[in-house]
């Protein structure tokens, strides 16, 4: 059977990553709030298309309020690129709001992609990738066809990926940094969730497909490490992998920016991966992309969810 492997891009724009470093919004020109979606999403595109694979982008819904923001995923839509949902305000304690504000934060971001797109969004990534019941309730209760937020990497890579400046695991006010442990042991492979406790195995409507991490290590195989760690790392952990029927690459806008893009030098100082030149990271990306198509299908996760579905 053909492996199957799906690449993912969180739009967090520029804002959100002053929240999580507890910068003011103000050092934010317009040039740069728009970073994301004007640079970054049309250096993605432009990877994906010069390989002729697809991708998911995971859209904002307040950033959708934007004319140019919304007519760019409009476009990746319409270039047969899936567009799913990071929630609307990506509150990183969303799981703590409650069941009714949570669901009404994910309508509010589905109706700005329907808006902007013209198509309801089937998948959803929670911010800061914390799930738990009532989120999960949420997405049931929007049909979600699935949902990628399960990270479940070892603490060991999560020390070393604050040492990093990695994103994804650093930096948010510690009350909200800390997930709970039972993520760890979440399953690596695509699975049916408990709604009553989504890290576990259970009958749950929504699929959930974790992002990529390495056989027993645990090492998160993600656009922060891909772009700065050596080739030679990131080929040991793509070949411990080899066995996984599907593979979930997940990255985020800035991975493929950097300082000269127009990125506040005090931000660049936080997030040490802008330091590494924009080119550098897209050649790597490249590459790593490349690993991909030539050893699985590349599908956007809506597809890879419709085709694991069966089997899960
Ligand atoms: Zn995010």
């Amino acid at each position: 059977m053909t492996r199957i492997a799906s690449i993912s891009v969180d739009l967090d724009s520029l804002p959100h990553y002053c929240r999580i470093h507890g910068l003011p919004e103000s050092l934010l020109d317009a040039r740069a709030r728009s970073l994301v979606h004007q640079v970054a999403v049309p250096r993605f595109r432009e990877l994906w298309d010069a390989l002729g694979v697809p991708g998911t982008f995971f859209a904002i819904g307040e950033d959708l309020e934007s004319d140019p923001v919304a007519a760019g995923m409009r476009a990746a839509h319409e270039a047969g690129i899936e567009v799913a949902s990071h929630s609307h305000a990506h509150d990183y304690a969303l799981t703590r709001r409650g069941p009714d504000a949570i669901l009404a934060d994910l309508r509010r971001a589905d109706d700005a992609i329907l808006q902007a797109t013209g198509a309801r969004p089937v998948g959803f990534r929670a911010p800061g990738y914390t799930l738990n019941a009532d989120l999960y309730a949420a997405t049931q209760a929007l049909g979600y066809q699935y949902g990628s937020s399960a990270f479940p990497a070892a603490p060991y890579y999560a020390a070393k990926a604050a040492v990093m400046g990695a994103l994804a695991l650093v930096g948010r006010p510690s009350r909200s940094v800390l997930d709970t442990p039972r993520v760890l042991l979440a399953p690596r492979a695509p699975y049916r969730p408990d709604p009553a406790n989504p890290y576990r195995r259970g009958t749950g409507s929504v699929l959930e497909l974790p992002m990529a991490v390495t056989p027993a290590l645990r090492f998160p195989f993600i656009g922060t490490f891909a772009t700065t760690l050596p080739l030679r790392s990131l080929r040991g952990a793509w070949r411990a992998c080899r066995r996984d029927p599907f593979f979930n690459f997940e990255l985020h806008g800035v991975d493929v920016l950097d300082a000269t893009d127009g990125i506040p030098g005090e931000l660049v100082r936080q997030q040490r991966d802008l330091r590494v030149g924009a080119a550098r990271k897209l050649e790597r990306l490249r590459e790593i992309f490349g690993w991909l198509r030539s050893e699985c299908d590349v599908v956007t996760l809506r597809d890879a969810a419709r085709r694991l579905s069966a089997s899960v």
